[in-house]
């Protein structure tokens, strides 16, 4: 999967191995910082990514830190991390290299007012110059061949989009190990049809898988918390993989919830109490 931040940058490493991503730190002030430093083709938003190549090596972590008995221990970790203070620098496209691309892109997109040049816009060209020939006899045909490609061109967003759904749902499901659960409490399920994945987490308490994140092949994410939904969302296919996931189940693992169970429970506990006001009436109750 493809989608660094950066202009380019995944172009430019398409015959590169696997390049690790990184979603920035959600911290404020560092998240400023990557957003001020990063060449900017869009404002920088949380759930971007930015890969490896821009940071220097010494900030990403390969290994796990514990600290047991005062006592330091490094393992290798499955996923690396980012030192919290990393700020990406490297590897950047210059101004020049950007406007001239753009440029590029205006000018092919640009049927019609394009002024030559070199190898396939010169073959353009003459193309050009035969259709206009043709356009002279037949000017009806011409245009109405036009509003035709036109179509044909929506229809293709569509369907790569769509495709790039598709493609996102399976490398996920394939390498769901990936994922990093937060505790033992979690669980990873599968479809065997490839409908869905999903992650349950279960709580000894209510003997009862209280949170499920499910998301079906079309990328959309429904959070269930005691079995009611408290989310819906459609997930964006350019930026979703398994880091991010992990970012969500890490989220919703922190999420304290109520520890009662009646039926009309209000899902998260009063201030200063492990249970919501109906499960504190209910309990007062018996
Ligand atoms: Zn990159
Ligand atoms: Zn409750």
């Amino acid at each position: 999967m493809r989608n660094c931040f950066v202009p380019f940058c995944d172009i430019q490493c398409k015959s590169m191995e696997k390049r690790m991503m990184f979603l920035p730190p959600k911290d404020d002030e560092i998240f400023e910082k990557w957003k001020e430093n990063l060449p900017k083709k869009r404002p920088f938003k949380r759930n971007d990514r930015v890969c490896e190549r821009h940071f220097h090596p010494e900030d990403v972590v390969k290994t796990w830190e514990h600290i047991i008995n005062g006592q330091v221990f490094h393992l290798e970790r499955g996923k690396p991390r980012l030192r919290p203070s990393a700020i990406p620098t490297l590897n950047f496209p210059n101004e020049d290299e950007i406007l001239a691309r753009k440029a590029n892109r205006k000018r092919t997109s640009n049927v019609g007012t394009a002024s030559g040049g070199a190898g396939k816009e010169s073959i353009k060209r003459q193309r050009r110059d035969i259709d206009i020939a043709k356009e002279n006899e037949k000017p009806a045909i011409k245009e109405e061949l036009i509003i035709l490609e036109t179509v044909v061109e929506l229809g293709d967003v569509d369907e790569s989009h769509n495709e790039l759904k598709r493609n996102v749902f399976t490398t996920i499901y394939d390498e769901i190990y990936e994922v990093i659960l937060p505790s033992l409490l979690w669980g990873i399920h599968r479809d065997p049809d490839h409908g869905y994945f999903a992650f349950t987490c279960f709580d000894g308490n209510l003997m009862n898988a209280s949170k499920v994140v499910h998301v079906d092949n079309e990328l959309k994410m429904n959070v269930r918390i005691k079995n009611v939904l408290i989310s819906s969302d459609q997930l964006d296919a350019n930026t979703l993989n398994t880091d991010f996931i992990s970012t969500i189940l890490s989220e919703i693992d922190d999420t304290i919830i109520c520890q009662g169970d009646d039926p009309k429970c209000k899902i998260y506990p009063e201030e200063n109490s492990d249970l919501c006001d109906h499960c504190i009436l209910s309990l007062n109750m018996e």
